[in-house]
């Protein structure tokens, strides 16, 4: 009765063969559209929310602005603010008021 060994495997190819096929896979990059990615481009110091830049004309808490979310540079904490805003928007609501007070108080020594 024929009987295959399982330790049988000459030199144990197949398991370094499996191995190699596993390439390694990269994080997906979030998928931002043209237009966010120009935003991206266009302030480097920013966490962008990808999918977040909402359609053009659309209704949102701005008005007819577009918004986009951020992740604050500071605590991660997502915000959603006007693209006009974003040259000046970095941080969460909480995050600023605090570097806000950081700063009068750096100011005041
Ligand atoms: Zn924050």
């Amino acid at each position: 009765m024929p009987r295959k060994k399982a330790t049988a495997g000459p030199k144990g190819r197949r398991k370094s063969a499996a191995a190699e096929s596993q390439t390694p896979v990269p994080t997906p990059a979030p998928a931002f559209t043209p237009d966010e990615q120009k935003y991206v481009e266009r302030y480097p110091g920013h966490r962008f929310v990808a999918g977040s830049l909402s359609p053009p004309g659309a209704e949102t808490c701005f008005g007819r602005k577009r918004v986009i979310t951020i992740l604050c540079a500071n605590c991660g904490a997502e915000r959603v603010i006007a693209t006009s805003d974003i040259f000046h928007c970095r941080l969460c609501a909480g995050c600023t008021k605090a570097a806000k007070k950081e700063a009068r108080k750096a100011k005041a020594k």
